[in-house]
């Protein structure tokens, strides 16, 4: 699944540089040039990892950060470019992963993004580490999906499709929102696939998967993972 990285940056060059190099390895990247407007991306878009500048114009990047922990553990890089506030950024009142001093190598943050995606692993980023509903669980940390306390051995896409689902309950997606969001396409392409990998995903973890209780069929629109 492609990764989606918040970027707020208030230098224009410095972002559009930065959403180049992310863009390259493969990360979808939205970017923010306020404090205001990255509050905003945030509750819209739910990215993976939020790289937050701390000199920002309306809303600083401490308050975003502060702003964002009260909702979300996801990960956090500061950008900063005085080292004292170092201490502030990882400590307890803010709690970010990580940060970088400006200036810095593109490469090194590349690294420090790739560590701490590893660190969280896939589909936990937003904070999460086990999904239930019903007889389902899903171990986000381990990627295991266990129905009735015995696991069921999914492909990497399934689970990828399935967590995806689960971890945004009662949203209805499309086939082509599901195709750009899992597999990563974001042009035309064959929407049976999505109906293939649901109907095997179904047979893997629904009691009678054409009566099913967890991934829903929504007519005419898509799919949906039921809310508790
Ligand atoms: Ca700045």
């Amino acid at each position: 699944m492609q990764k989606r990285i918040l970027l707020v940056e208030d230098e224009k060059t410095l972002a559009k540089a930065l959403k180049f190099s992310l863009e390259k390895e493969g990360f979808r990247v939205d970017v923010a040039y306020d404090g205001e407007e990255a509050l905003q991306v945030f509750s819209r878009n739910e990215p993976d990892l939020i790289i937050l500048d701390l000199m920002l114009p309306k809303i600083d990047g401490f308050e975003v950060c502060r702003e964002i922990r009260r909702k979300s553990d996801l990960p956090v890089i500061m950008l900063t470019a005085r080292d004292e506030d170092i201490d502030k950024i990882l400590g307890l009142e803010l709690g970010a992963d990580d940060y970088m001093t400006k200036p810095f190598n593109t490469r090194e943050l590349l690294a420090r993004i790739r560590a701490i995606l590893r660190r969280t692993g896939q589909g936990a980023a937003a904070g999460k580490k086990k999904i239930t509903l019903g007889d389902l669980e899903i171990d986000l940390i381990k990627q295991k999906v266990v129905i009735k306390g015995r696991e069921v051995s999914l492909t990497s896409k399934q689970y990828a499709l399935l967590s995806f689902l689960a971890s945004n309950p009662g949203r209805v997606y499309s086939r082509e929102q599901l195709l750009e969001e899992v597999w990563g396409y974001d042009y035309e392409s064959d929407l049976r696939t999505v109906d293939v990998h649901i109907r095997h995903l179904r047979e893997k973890i629904e009691e009678r998967p054409a009566d099913p209780r967890y991934i829903l069929t929504v007519w005419g629109a898509g799919y949906k993972f039921r809310e508790v």
